[in-house]
């Protein structure tokens, strides 16, 4: 599985905003883009050019994929799926996103982060309808059910996960119980139900060109 390995927190620098890609570290006061939020580089500080209609919407898709930690080729497979779907194709490219699994092990809270999720998984320590899967790239469908292996419960990674996440966090498309160390993947989310500022829109106008 080809990911990115290099380091993260310059991404967030140069997309110019925090992407969350690091846990709680992301909310603390050692978050690299809260000390230095300017560009990476010699001259992240002196140079930010004026971006072009293109240059917008290649950022626009520069930050969805480090959001999801999908590398192109992947992220342009789900682009062509979604425009073979009905409806609204930024739509679809967004909810074929949020079908990951790591992505929704992640929003259930057993994961501090996408990344963590995918380590987590490539371990083996959680099953989808009773099955081990170790593909982090696999895609939910309604009413499956997603939970942490009877030999991983006792991983203080994923209680450690659990405890920060507030019930209140946990998406409407979702159900998760705690205690049972399971969630289901109910529906495929509405673009309002899927917490992430970005406009979809630029990336279908950046493939259609
Ligand atoms: Fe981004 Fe999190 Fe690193 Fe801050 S700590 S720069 S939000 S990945």
């Amino acid at each position: 599985m080809a990911r990115y390995t290099g380091p993260v927190c310059k991404l967030c620098r140069r997309e110019g905003e925090k992407l969350f890609l690091k846990g709680s570290r992301c909310l603390s006061a050692k978050c690299a883009f809260e000390k230095r939020s300017y560009t990476p580089g010699q001259h992240g500080l002196t140079r930010r050019s004026k971006l072009s209609e293109y240059g917008i919407q290649l950022r626009e898709k520069q930050k969805v994929k480090r959001i999801y930690g999908v590398l192109e080729s992947q992220f342009r497979n789900y682009y062509q799926k979604a425009t073979r779907q009905k409806g609204i194709t930024g739509e679809n490219l967004l909810q074929v996103l949020e079908s990951r699994l790591d992505n929704v092990i992640f929003r259930l809270g057993f994961a501090a982060s996408r990344n963590a999720a995918r380590q987590l998984i490539l371990h083996r320590h959680f099953t989808v309808n009773g099955r081990p899967v170790n593909v982090p790239s696999y895609l939910l469908k309604p009413g499956d059910l997603v939970a942490v292996r009877e030999k991983s419960r006792k991983l203080v990674v994923i209680h450690d996960a659990m405890r920060r996440l507030k019930d209140e966090a946990i998406m409407p498309w979702l159900r998760v119980d705690k205690a049972k160390m399971e969630g289901q993947f109910m529906e495929k989310p509405s673009r309002q139900d899927i917490p992430i500022q970005i406009q979809e829109n630029l990336i279908v106008e950046l493939y259609s060109k």
